[in-house]
């Protein structure tokens, strides 16, 4: 057997095509959705992930700001920044680009943003309410991404075993609330570096996602057979005979694909979805405003 791909691209731009109705709808009620990216440092990946967000908000219509600001940038600085896109109507979503840098408390500083303009979804305001399966909370994106994926390429969950590899406060936690949530009714197992066992959870989930960043750590003869395995990792790992010097894999073995019934391609699967989703969330906010 091998896996049928889950093709993020594609179910991303069904996800995009959606939005334009709702864009055009906004901007008739003389509201633009409007995105501001904060990026601090030098990282690359982060450069690139920013810039596919300001292409894809472009695309779509949707207005974006960009602030780059040095890797000496003080934590006081980028609180005024977050303070002025807080106060500025005109902005409904803020997303602060992860990782900052070391000298910076992350969780900090993103409790700041307004939890109504919190796009991607971290704020414990947003998080409580995913918890509480409410719906007036903005999800985090890579997730919802996930959720989206699986609905959208005919996945049944309900009644299935899945294991979420990872348990960070922006992907794995929220994942495996999303799993476990009414609707998708999936029995969920949380692991992590501690888990004595891996190899064994691994072969008993119908769902397998992996979310850890460590290239090729889930090996082919840990899949179940016919499992669905959602991909999350995106490990750049030093290649000569690529032109960029490296290439992207995912947390799980390629030929895991042999032994699988569907697969998330790295990169390809999940990586369009969260972009996606920002834009989603970015609408949502946006209405939410017209609606208050
Ligand atoms: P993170 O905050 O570093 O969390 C990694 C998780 O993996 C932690 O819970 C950690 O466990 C666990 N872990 C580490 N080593 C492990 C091991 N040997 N066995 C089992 N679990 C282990 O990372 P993240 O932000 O969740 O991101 C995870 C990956 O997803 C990264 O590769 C990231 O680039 C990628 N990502 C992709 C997208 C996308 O759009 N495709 C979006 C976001 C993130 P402990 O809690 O015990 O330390």
């Amino acid at each position: 057997m091998v896996a049928s791909v889950l093709d993020g691209r594609a179910c991303a731009a069904s996800v995009e095509k959606a939005l334009i109705p709702r864009i055009e709808k906004c901007a008739s009620q003389g509201v633009v959705p409007h995105l501001a990216v904060v990026i601090v440092g030098d990282d690359p990946a982060s450069h690139v992930y920013v810039n596919a967000k300001i292409r894809t908000c472009k695309r779509l219509g949707i207005k974006s700001s960009y602030v780059a600001l040095p890797e000496t940038t003080s934590e006081a600085e980028l609180i005024d920044v977050i303070h002025q896109y807080n106060v500025d109507n005109s902005v409904h979503g803020i997303l602060i680009q992860s990782p900052l840098p070391s000298h910076m408390n992350e969780e900090y500083l993103t409790d700041l943003i307004d939890p109504h303009k919190d796009v991607d979804g971290f704020h414990p305001i947003n998080l409580g309410r995913l918890v509480q399966s409410r719906k007036d909370c903005l999800i985090p994106c890579t997730p919802n991404g996930v959720m989206r994926l699986l609905e959208w390429s005919g996945i049944e969950t309900a009644g299935k075993t899945a294991l979420v590899i990872g348990r960070s406060r922006n992907v794995g936690m929220p994942q495996a609330i999303l799993l476990a949530a009414r609707g998708a009714d999936t029995t969920v197992t949380i692991a992590h570096s501690k888990t004595a066992d891996m190899a064994e959870q691994c072969r008993s989930a119908d769902i397998l996602v992996a979310a850890v960043g460590r290239p090729n750590m889930v090996k082919r003869d840990w899949i179940k057979p016919g499992a669905v395995i959602i991909d999350i990792g995106i490990n750049r790992v030093d290649d000569d005979a690529d032109s960029r010097g490296y290439v992207l894999v995912g947390d799980v073995e390629q030929s895991a694909e042999q032994v699988a019934s569907w697969i998330t391609p790295v990169p390809g699967g999940v990586g369009p979805m969260t972009v996606a989703m920002l834009m989603e969330n970015t609408v949502q906010a946006a209405e939410n405003i017209i609606q208050r």
